[in-house]
């Protein structure tokens, strides 16, 4: 590996402390660094015993995490890594604490925000993610819960999470499914490669989330939701959009586009008036537009609900597969694997 792990016990660097969120296969909790006395976040990675094994995550994939967040730290935006150790059952990254929460969250404890300021925050995850395309890695995992603030009511976002990122180089294609049904592009759901281009898509995603509180592809079935995708099927519903710029309407349309080499790359969206805002001396359309706080708080509420549903259909999933795989034949086996691969298994 090209990183360099702590030989040391990491109870003789860092005092545990209460535990900040919890992933898949990941806890992070806040820690004390003994020697210098800062705050940090410590994500321990449960590792991949056995290769057959569903639990935990396999070695090359946490090096992968390593090796992206080593390359894309440093950015004000995103995520910085500090130290990594390794202990029999985990790899623990050492993080830069984000204390602030989610965005989505400090967006609902407001009372009122118009677009010039939602438009910030999306101007703030651009810049971040024009950082990640320009070292040639795609973040592949945007949603709300992976967009959090720095500090609490200081406006300063971070990406977190780059647990399905990698290094994506030109010429060279990558293809997986993974990612969250509800952000994921078309290529995505197609098989097709993956390029920076796959991030974009989420953040269309994201901003239409962020101005209506309506998801724009979620179908009553994972199903439903990937035909969505595929045939760019949202509209811009007088209910959720009533409030809402022709500027903030227009950047998102740009972004859901089916033809990857079509849609809006990072670089046009710091461009587009709805991110700039207008030239001096023009007024502002986009203070006069408001976004829909009520809705918003809506979206968080019935996404818990989603996730708790989730994780009730993937347990019943892997009870079935325990079962059907106890009869199948090898070569089937593979197959139900490769369905339910843990990293992917979000879709
Ligand atoms: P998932 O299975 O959802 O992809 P994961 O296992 O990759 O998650 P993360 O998303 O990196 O793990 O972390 C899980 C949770 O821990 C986050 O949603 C967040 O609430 C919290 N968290 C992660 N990193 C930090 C940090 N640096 N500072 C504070 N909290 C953090």
């Amino acid at each position: 590996a090209s990183f360099k792990i702590n030989e040391t016990p990491f109870s003789d660097s860092y005092e545990i402390g209460d535990e900040l969120g919890s992933g898949q296969f990941a806890v992070v909790y806040k820690v004390t660094c003994r020697k210098t006395g800062a705050k940090l976040a410590a994500k321990f990675i449960k590792k991949r015993r056995y290769a057959t094994s569903r639990r935990g995550v396999p070695r090359n994939h946490i090096e992968r995490e390593i090796e992206v967040l080593r390359d894309v730290g440093g950015h004000e935006n995103v995520i910085q890594l500090h130290d990594v150790f390794e202990t029999p059952n985990d790899i623990i990254l050492v993080l830069e604490l984000v204390s602030g929460g989610e965005l989505f969250d400090h967006v609902c404890a407001h009372e009122y925000l118009n677009e010039a300021e939602a438009s910030a925050f999306i101007k703030q995850i651009l810049l971040g993610i024009r950082h990640l395309h320009n070292r040639f890695v795609v973040h592949l995992d945007l949603k709300p819960e992976n967009i959090m603030l720095l500090r609490r009511g200081e406006p300063r976002i971070k990406l977190i999470d780059f647990g399905l990122s990698r290094h994506i180089y030109p010429g060279i294609p990558v293809k997986d499914m993974i990612g969250t049904p509800e952000f994921v592009a078309p290529e995505v759901v197609n098989y097709e490669a993956l390029s920076p281009a796959t991030d974009m898509w989420a953040v269309g995603v994201v901003t239409y989330i962020l101005l209506s509180g309506g998801s724009p592809f979620l179908g009553r079935t994972r199903d439903e939701t990937f035909c969505n995708i595929t045939s760019v099927n949202y509209h811009f519903s007088q209910t959720y959009f009533a409030n809402t710029s022709q500027f903030a309407k227009d950047f998102i349309s740009r972004l859901f586009v089916k033809d990857v080499s079509a849609r809006a790359t990072v670089d046009e969206c710091l461009q587009h008036p709805w991110i700039r805002g207008p030239d001096i001396g023009i007024n502002d359309i986009r203070v006069g537009a408001t976004i829909n706080l009520s809705k918003i708080h809506g979206f968080k509420v019935k996404m818990r609900w989603r996730r708790a549903l989730e994780i009730i259909r993937f347990c019943r999933a892997i009870t079935r597969q325990a079962r059907e795989e106890f009869k199948a034949s090898k070569s089937m086996g593979y197959a139900i694997e490769t369905k339910f691969d843990p990293v992917s298994l979000k879709l």
